[in-house]
């Protein structure tokens, strides 16, 4: 039992992120801290001033001369002590991860300097209303604004504190509100040390949960990428499939038409393939389309050029700002090029090797035109180039 409470209470006190996200923790939690420095700052400056002014105008006839220039002086220090720690926060502003060990300093002076300042109040007030909500204030105003490691802000505390339990005896006469006074604001400084331990570990967890998050955010990103590479390429082949030549062909023809430029297919047939099939098997008519493949590939070298395995022993190349007489030229040298991969075919009408036959359409497109009508036009090409094999046509 005892041993779970202490476990759990270590577990606040000593709550941490990994190390290798220690430096963005500390930068997360100084950008914090400096926001609300400015904010508490400003809050003093716009207090302190109104109260400046009220002990000017009505003040006057209420409070002695000379409790008046006392009070005067109090609310001018705090303002020109504030209007210095807001220069500061700003400037430390500009670069947070640099000024690490500046905003520590700045922001656990500043904070001492409050508990002290309130804690000085209270002990006055002693003399008069023997309260201490001033300091008991300001001990769980520093506990819920700024975000600090349990064991500084302990020390903090106790930096303030013990001074205050010192002096509150020279302040306060009559025992039984000393006694209460210590009692309460020690009370107080416990539960408010707790809250702030609760917060701290909140921070910490959530700064866990969002890096979790983070990481499996970019773990199902990279899955999704493999995915959509996946889903693009032919697993046979390796080259591009169906799927990439449709989405490519419609993207190419809209921008081909946006710009009046010219745009060439393409459709290739590998000569008497079913007999190469039957004769030399599945598995070598599988390697046969492999090799084709990359020596269409490896030939279209621009990156506006696609190549793409249309369907069985089918591929299309997809060229945009290509002319009929480049594609035509660009053709012949892929038929030229199969043929040179000198791959036995025996059972070839018309070659000792495998061979291509290859249908071009090149065309600007236009409003007048179809997509379908091109592949068409690319494709009676390629029947025009069936009727001798191993041939280029131009529509
Ligand atoms: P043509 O010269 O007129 O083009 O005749 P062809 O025999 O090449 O044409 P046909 O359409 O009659 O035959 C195509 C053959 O391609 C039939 C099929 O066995 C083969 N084929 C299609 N896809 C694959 C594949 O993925 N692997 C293998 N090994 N063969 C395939
Ligand atoms: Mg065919
Ligand atoms: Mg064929």
């Amino acid at each position: 039992m005892f041993f779970k409470i202490f476990r759990l209470i270590r577990s606040f006190i000593l709550a941490s992120v990994l190390d290798k996200h220690k430096e963005e923790f500390v930068v997360n939690i100084n950008e914090i801290n400096l926001t609300r420095g400015k904010i508490t700052a400003v809050t003093f400056i716009v207090i302190e001033a109104a109260e400046l002014v009220i002990l000017f105008t009505i003040g006057k006839n209420i409070f002695p001369p000379r409790t008046h220039i006392y009070y005067a002086t109090m609310y001018t220090l705090l303002i020109l002590v504030m209007v210095v720690y807001l220069l500061i926060f700003v400037k430390l502003e500009n670069n947070i991860s640099k000024h690490e060990t500046g905003i520590n300093v700045a922001s656990v002076s500043f904070t001492i300097m409050i508990l002290f300042w309130c804690e000085g109040i209270s002990l006055l007030d002693q003399l008069s209303s023997g309260q201490i909500i001033v300091y008991a204030i300001s001990i769980i105003a520093i506990a819920v604004t700024p975000i600090f490691k349990p064991i500084t802000l302990l020390l903090m505390y106790l930096i303030v504190h013990l001074p205050f339990l010192f002096f509150l005896p020279y302040f306060q006469k009559s025992s039984d509100i000393l006694w209460a006074n210590c009692i309460n604001s020690t009370t107080f400084l416990i539960i408010s040390w707790m809250i702030s331990c609760i917060r701290y570990k909140n921070q910490v967890d959530d700064f866990n949960n969002r890096k979790i998050i983070q990481k499996k955010n970019d773990e199902l990103k990279r899955v999704n990428q493999k995915l959509e590479k996946l889903s693009q390429i032919d697993s046979l082949t390796g080259i591009f499939n169906r799927f990439v030549f449709d989405k490519t062909i419609e993207a190419e023809w809209d921008r081909c038409k946006r710009y009046f430029i010219p745009l060439s297919l393409i459709m290739i047939d590998i000569d008497f393939f079913k007999a190469f099939n039957d004769s030399y098997g599945h598995q070598a008519g599988d390697d046969c389309l492999r090799q084709v493949s990359r020596v269409l590939s490896s030939s279209a070298r621009r990156s506006s050029d696609t190549v793409a395995r249309y369907g069985g022993e089918e591929f299309a190349v997809v060229l945009t700002h290509m002319e009929k007489e480049s594609a035509l030229e660009f053709a012949e040298q892929l038929r030229k090029k199969v043929e040179q991969l000198a791959i036995p075919h025996m059972y070839s009408s018309i070659s000792n090797y495998i061979t291509i036959s290859l249908g071009i359409c090149t065309v600007i497109p236009s409003d007048m035109l179809s997509i379908e009508q091109f592949i068409k036009t690319a494709d009676e090409a390629l029947y025009e180039a069936k009727k001798c094999r191993n041939k280029v046509v131009s529509a």
